[in-house]
């Protein structure tokens, strides 16, 4: 049970100091009741029973990388067979598609600056007219803006020039801190051959985005090892940039589950409990924050995430799997829909950015996106029904 000065605390919406975060951990551990309901109430009186997703096709433009992190089934070695290096006709021709489907958002993802390590990553970028991953990247916004798609690009840490000319096109942006603990990053951890994971590296990026007022999207993944310490000062962290630079649109919380290829594959999935106690925290430790768990890596109890603060279901699509999680296919949108009414919550498609921060970008996206806008920010129904 909460004491209950922490619980008028955090129903006021105060500051809820670290140390007590901690211990409202400490005792949900063995009661998380009250604590569920604090989340429930905040997520109420900040977000009604609205919850958003945005309707996406997933572009995987080029899944090598240049580190490893023990639990990633996305990167490819050259020669695999789910090596993925999209071509500026396959771009176009799933831009097509994805607009007949009634996609809002094209999700560009890649693996961490390929072309460092991979000469046919080089070459190939060459071969199409680019000296660099984020340049093919800002190519390939302009082209999803040209079809009607609205560009999110995740592609690992970017440089501020690299984000200064993705913001441009960009209405959004995407950079998991992961975890803010250096721990993570040592010998047997799954950051140890991950440079761009160290979490400075990490926060730079996140600083940089606020510098050039980015609407950024940022998050945790829980259970890879980290104690809850390490996870609560992760969500401080979150916080602390976005006090400084109010760029920060959502937090994603992303439970951990092995993947069949990978060194961590006999590692447990994250407990539902601790991912649950870690989704309420979040919400009591930043109250007006979009917070969100992607409902395909919780397949048969996304909805009950709805009761311990959550506001989105992230990005789904219909059209592409989740090249991040293969063996987690999306749920179809009309199933959220049912379970979130059943929940007593009404599903709305947002654009990548939420409404907040469209004070934060440029006034050409701004009109391409009230074509398919309606009075609260979101999309009009009948562009995604
Ligand atoms: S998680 Fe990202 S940075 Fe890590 S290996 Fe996979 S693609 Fe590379």
């Amino acid at each position: 049970m909460l004491d209950s000065e922490s619980l008028n605390n955090v129903l006021e919406s105060k500051v809820i100091p670290y140390q007590e975060a901690i211990k409202i951990y400490q005792k949900a551990k063995s009661d998380p009741s009250e604590l569920f309901l604090a989340a429930q109430n905040l997520r109420t009186k900040f977000k009604g029973n609205t919850v958003t997703f945005s309707k996406k096709a997933f572009f995987n433009i080029i899944n090598m990388c240049r580190d490893t992190c023990t639990y990633c089934t996305y990167k490819s070695e050259p020669g695999e067979e789910k090596l993925s290096m999209m071509s500026k006709e396959k771009i176009k021709e799933m831009l097509i598609l994805a607009k007949k489907y009634r996609c809002v958002e094209a999700l560009f993802v890649t693996g961490e600056r390929p072309e460092q390590k991979y000469q046919e990553a080089k070459d190939w970028l060459k071969e199409n007219g680019f000296k660099s991953t984020a340049e093919y990247l800002t190519f390939a916004s302009e082209m999803a803006l040209e079809e009607g798609l609205f560009p999110h690009t995740n592609a690992g840490n970017l440089t501020y020039e690299e984000m200064r000319d993705l913001k441009k096109t960009n209405v959004s942006m995407g950079l998991m801190l992961e975890n803010v603990s250096d721990r993570l990053n040592q010998k047997g951890m799954p950051h140890y051959l991950a440079a761009s994971k160290r979490p400075q590296a990490r926060l730079e990026v996140l600083e940089n985005a606020g510098k050039l007022k980015i609407p950024m999207t940022t998050g945790i993944l829980v259970g890879i090892g980290e104690t809850p310490e390490e996870i609560i000062e992760s969500i401080y962290a979150i916080k602390k940039l976005h006090e400084k630079y109010g760029n920060i649109q959502e937090v994603i919380l992303q439970n951990f589950q092995p993947k069949p290829d990978t060194i961590m594959k006999d590692f447990p999935s994250a407990a539902e409990n601790y991912f649950k106690i870690i989704v309420a925290i979040t919400r009591i430790i930043m109250p007006e924050m979009n917070i969100q768990i992607p409902p395909n890596l919780s397949p048969k109890s996304y909805q009950n995430f709805l009761s311990v603060g959550i506001n989105d279901w992230g990005g789904i699509s219909p059209l592409t799997p989740d090249y991040v999680n293969p063996e987690f296919s999306w749920p179809e949108i009309k199933k959220i829909d049912e379970n979130s009414k059943r929940a007593g919550f009404d599903l709305k498609c947002r654009f990548p950015i939420y409404p907040e921060f469209f004070s934060f970008i440029s006034k050409e996206l701004r009109d391409k996106m009230e074509l398919i806008e309606d009075k609260e920010g979101l999309v009009k129904e009948e562009y995604w029904r």
